[in-house]
């Protein structure tokens, strides 16, 4: 399950080389070409998805369980103070290659992006809060 015009397909199945740090029969991991901060990883499923919505059942399964094993490797291993989890579906939300990737950022104190990240808060009513949740429960 490949797209042939698909960067990720390249990199995840080794048509293009990269710098890859894991791979198994589902992933490859590999480090971001332009990265965030020191370590910042992508994990890559073999197959093309889109996106979150359609990712497979099975990669969605592993994926959690690599990223917390990778993430307390590259912690441990580039003495990272903290870790991000980033995965972006859409281009509203920051998606640019539209082939399903999470991205792993080791986090260090004054590496430059604190509040980088800050999204802000919405000031909702218990009302508006009540119909938010009545729609998703
Ligand atoms: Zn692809």
């Amino acid at each position: 399950m490949k797209k042939d015009d698909c960067i990720f397909c390249k990199l995840a199945n080794g048509d293009i080389p990269t710098r890859a740090i894991y791979e198994d029969e589902l992933f490859k991991v590999f480090m971001d070409a332009s990265p965030v901060t020191r370590g910042h990883s992508l994990i890559v499923p073999k197959n093309h998805y889109d996106n979150l919505y359609s990712l497979g059942d099975e990669e969605a399964k592993a994926i959690m369980p690599l990223a917390k094993k990778l993430a307390t490797k590259m912690t441990d291993v580039l003495h990272a103070d903290g870790f991000n989890i980033l995965q972006n579906n859409g281009t509203v939300a920051g998606q640019s290659v539209f082939h399903y990737h999470l991205h792993l950022v080791p986090r260090f104190k004054n590496d430059g992006h604190e509040g980088k990240l800050d999204w802000g808060h919405l000031e909702l009513t218990d009302d508006q809060l009540d119909e938010i949740m009545n729609l998703l429960k």
